[in-house]
């Protein structure tokens, strides 16, 4: 078994959005050269998310509206007490920091429709993305 590790940076440009990282996941892939395995995608960030979807932008809207039924950016939480972001950390653990897609014959088992998402809750920064491929070449 082999292993390859990438890396994606990400300029978010606005505090909340969801951005398609997939031709980057992609391409990480690639250069693993792995041909049977899986990726696991993971963003080291508190605030931010991972998730796979359909890239359509009524969704990404919907999204956005259901995430501030759910976890509204004014909630009378504690830890606004102190660093006055606390839905954007609670929306990352609802949503999941990673995600892990099988690989095989050297591609990304997504469905015709799905894209990997880096969910930003609590942008404008600059954001990491760690890709891990593991498997077989
Ligand atoms: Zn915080």
């Amino acid at each position: 078994m082999d292993g390859y590790f990438g890396e994606i940076r990400v300029r978010t440009g606005s505090r909340i959005e969801f951005r398609n990282i997939t031709s980057d996941v992609r391409r990480i892939v690639g250069e693993s050269g792995v041909r049977s395995g899986i990726a696991t995608v993971y963003t080291p960030h508190t605030t931010t998310a991972i998730f796979v979807n359909e890239d359509e932008s009524g969704l990404r809207g919907d999204l956005m509206k259901v995430l501030e039924k759910l976890i509204p950016v004014e909630g009378g939480y504690q830890h606004d007490l102190v660093d006055d972001n606390a839905f954007a950390h609670l929306r990352s653990i609802i949503v999941s920091p990673s995600i892990t897609i099988p690989i095989r014959d050297g591609r990304l088992m997504l469905g015709t429709w799905q894209s990997i998402f880096l969910a930003e809750f609590d942008g404008p920064r600059t954001r990491t993305v760690y890709v891990q491929v593991l498997g077989f070449r």
